[in-house]
């Protein structure tokens, strides 16, 4: 039977597209502006290849009226209040509801994308989108009571979910109190531009949006902009990296959602009806082009053959043509440029020796097609066994066991999403867990709502998009204006002889603290610990390269303590602050010797410490996991996970305090940690060596390396396996960590040389710490009716 064709009316779109012939201008302060830089681009549809519209090419000048337009906007905005941002929130959700049908086409003939997906599932998700984030904005004072907007917020999208992307952008930026500049993708500026008009229709106050539209040198020019407090990014990687290293120096906050190549995992047990099903969403949805596509199928050896024969059929029966046929399953790729570099991963997949299957069938030979693909027989190593390759290939693999199955979806340096097929709940649920990614679907796929935050793991990026773990993304704590420049320790001169207080001149050696034993430093140096006035008072190893590369070992090897249960880790916990209480005294006097300070000042340190240390063992079982809200046929388990191993380097103000208030957090998460102690007191870390053993810490989980903290924090901070730093120190060390974590894209925490006082409890929200400490993992699990 042939189908006959149904296609979309274009009319109502190809009308707006006519009003701004011949050239569209850029949305700035509440209005149309011609570019500055008096250049334009041309924006095609991937079906016919035809142009559509010529936009801005905006530059720097742009740029820079788009920021100033929404630094002047932020205050009136801030002052609106929840309520009043609310109800702009809710407006923009009924007016883009409104023309939902205009925006589904515009979306389909910019990208090329299947009618059928922009109007059953971009624009209802932008929808919900806003209408969420409306809700937000009306509790952000009862839910967020501590926190504040960040300010001017930079946002740059990619083309493969225009009006998606921009809505997971603005609606919680804009619910925060925060002002937007937003530039779309190249290739498709078209519904930006289109949403732009709705701001006006519902009085949106002008310079809250902004919206811009450009290339890369136009992203270049938002990301350095000095007025930004905040970048947002999603598209690739690679230019993820480029805005972690061009932010390194400044105290933008930024957040990236990149690439990935999602392991989509059967097991013999699967319906394999619905799995062929779920592979036709994972990976012919939006042609492929989803960061979290279910590109790697890992089959299970026992059926692999015979679902491989299934989803050939199926491949079969799909249907590639015009996005505005509503019978389409694949429509166009976005770009050539984009179909060139689909060919050109595939050529070299077969050049590796894969099997490749396609179609019988052939594409439409006018636009910027390209055919559903297979590959069978791939080698795990293979280039696209590892490469995103952003189009409708799918790559499969097949394992043994469940354990050979997770070994093979943490093959990749991505983290975004997993896919887990299964009638077994209990291997689904044992599986979901060990896959390292950001989101996991069990027995579904793609499955997204605004409820549930959405982001990866290691080099998917950072940051979440969606639900309440979203909006920390474009908050600040107000008591951070209390931080104030730290006074940095000052080298003295060093005094040879007794420095009179009743001690020894030379107390003790200590040496390095790696796996649960104290071990000599790999360089065999050793450096003199010194009081205030620069008498000796001890001397500590001098960690190096070696000694920080067998400590993150060590702490990788301790990894169950992730999986050692919240109320064991709390135990331990407790049992610390027993052992120190006993020797309280005793780390007094350490402190007044190192410091100079009163006994009782010192005292005050020790208490507060071990009052720290019982928050967060209580805090330990009680951070807990939550179910999301999503609506759908399925509880979404917005599960916290500990982020790996974390390199700490502590602050200098109060050598005890400081270090239990930063190792402690992220010890009772999970994480096994490899800390460089303060480098005024660094005794009273490693006088913690008996505590720690006596009070049942597993070794490898707190690993303590003392030395050049400088030095040691590049060590750390250039480390593929690390997965977490924070840095408490100067301003240069901070911005050499945040450019170092490129290369992995680890996360970070930094304070930029500023201090807090860890003695006030307002400075020390114990929140932030676990959060810092900790990633979310959204599981989605079918329930109910
Ligand atoms: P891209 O990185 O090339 O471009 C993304 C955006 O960044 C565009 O707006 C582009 O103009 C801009 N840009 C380019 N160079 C820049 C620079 N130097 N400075 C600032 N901005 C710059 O990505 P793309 O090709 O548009 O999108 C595809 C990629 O996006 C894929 O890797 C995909 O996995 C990823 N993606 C991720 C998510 C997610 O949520 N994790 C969602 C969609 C897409």
């Amino acid at each position: 039977m042939e189908y006959g064709p149904a296609p979309e009316s274009k009319e109502v779109a190809e009308q707006w597209l006519k009003k701004h012939k011949p050239h569209f201008k850029q949305y700035i302060n509440g209005k149309w502006l011609a570019p500055k830089s008096k250049k334009y681009m041309d924006s095609n549809n991937p079906c016919t290849q035809k142009k559509l519209a010529s936009v801005p090419l905006a530059g720097k000048a742009d740029v820079n009226d788009a920021v100033k337009a929404a630094d002047k906007a932020l205050q009136e905005w801030v002052k609106l209040g929840g309520h009043g941002r609310a109800r702009y929130l809710y407006a923009i959700a009924r007016q883009i509801q409104k023309h939902s049908r205009l925006f589904a086409v515009l979306e389909s003939m910019d990208n090329g994308k299947p009618i059928r997906e922009t109007r059953d599932i971009d624009i209802p998700l932008v929808v919900r989108h806003f209408y969420h984030h409306a809700g937000w904005a009306q509790l952000q004072a009862e839910k967020l009571p501590d926190y504040k907007e960040i300010g001017v917020v930079g946002q740059i999208i990619p083309w493969n979910f225009p009006m998606l992307m921009l809505s997971w952008k603005i609606a919680p930026a804009l619910a925060m109190g925060n002002t937007v500049v937003l530039k779309p993708a190249e290739f498709t500026s078209l519904t930006a531009l289109l949403f732009a008009e709705i701001c006006q229709q519902v009085g949106l106050p002008q310079g809250v949006v902004n919206i811009i539209t450009g290339d890369g040198s136009t992203g270049s020019e938002i990301v350095s902009h000095p007025s930004i407090g905040k970048i947002a990014f999603t598209g690739s990687t690679e230019v993820g990296r480029i805005i972690r290293r061009a932010t390194a120096a400044t105290e933008k906050k930024l957040s990236l959602e990149l690439g990935g190549k999602s392991p989509f995992i059967v097991f013999e047990d699967a319906d394999l009806d619905s799995v062929v099903e779920g592979v036709v969403d994972a990976i012919w949805f939006n042609q492929g082009q989803v960061c979290c596509a279910g590109s790697r199928l890992l089959v299970q050896e026992s059926i692999a053959e015979k679902l491989y024969r299934k989803i050939r059929h199926r491949m079969e029966k799909l249907r590639i043509g015009n996005a505005l046929e509503k019978g389409v399953d694949i429509g166009a790729i976005v770009a050539p440029v984009q179909l060139k570099t689909i060919e050109d991963l595939v050529q070299k997949g077969v050049d590796e020796g894969a099997d490749l299957w396609q179609p019988s069938w052939e594409c439409p030979n006018d636009g910027c097609f390209y055919p559903p693909s297979l590959f069978t027989n791939v080698a795990p190593a293979s280039i696209i066994a590892q490469e995103e390759i952003f189009g409708p290939v799918l790559v499969a693999m097949s394992f043994r066991t469940p354990a050979e199955a997770v070994k093979l979806a943490n093959n990749t340096r991505y983290g975004l999403a997993a896919s887990i097929w299964t009638e077994n709940i209990n291997l689904a649920l044992d599986i979901a867990p060990k896959v390292k990614a950001g989101t996991v679907w069990i027995n579904c796929t793609n499955m997204f709502d605004a409820a549930s935050g959405f982001g990866g793991y290691r080099e998917s990026g950072f940051g979440r998009e969606g639900g309440i773990e979203g909006l920390y993304e474009y908050v600040k704590l107000k008591v951070e204006d209390e931080f104030t420049p730290a006074a940095l320790p000052q080298a003295v001169e060093e005094k040879i002889g007794h420095p009179g207080n009743g001690l020894p001149a030379i107390d003790k050696t200590a040496k390095l603290y790696i796996g649960g034993k104290q071990k000599r430093p790999d360089g065999g140096y050793t450096r003199n610990v010194h009081d205030v006035k620069g008498h000796i008072i001890g001397q500590v190893g001098e960690g190096n390269r070696k000694d920080i590369r067998n400590a993150v070992e060590a702490a990788h090897a301790a990894g169950k303590w992730a999986t050692t249960t919240a109320h064991n880790r709390a135990q331990v916990l407790y049992y610390l602050a027993e052992n120190l209480e006993l020797r309280a005294s005793e780390f007094a006097q350490r402190l007044s010797q190192a410091l100079g300070h009163s006994n009782r000042k010192s005292m005050q340190e020790v208490k507060a410490s071990i009052e720290r240390i019982y928050t967060y063992a209580a805090f330990a079982d009680k951070y807990d996991s939550y179910v999301h809200a999503t609506p759908f046929r399925n509880v979404t388990l917005a599960m916290k996970e500990p982020l790996g191993v974390m390199g700490i380097v502590c602050p200098d103000e109060a050598p005890l305090l400081g270090f239990v208030s930063t190792v402690l957090p992220a010890v009772a998460m999970g994480n096994t940690v490899v800390v460089v102690p303060s480098a005024t007191a660094p005794l009273s870390a490693t006088d913690l060596y008996q505590i720690i053993e006596t009070s049942d810490v597993p070794g490898g989980v707190i690993n303590i390396i003392t030395g050049d903290k400088e030095g040691l924090t590049k060590v750390l901070a250039n480390h593929d396996d690390v997965d977490g730093l924070w840095y408490f120190g100067s301003k240069e060390g901070s911005t050499l960590v945040q450019h170092a974590a490129a290369e992995n894209m680890k996360r970070t925490w930094v304070n930029f040389g500023k201090s807090r006082d860890w003695f006030k409890p307002t400075h020390v929200n114990t929140e932030d710490f676990l959060r810092h400490a900790t990633q979310i993992k959204n599981i989605w699990v079918p329930y109910g009716e």
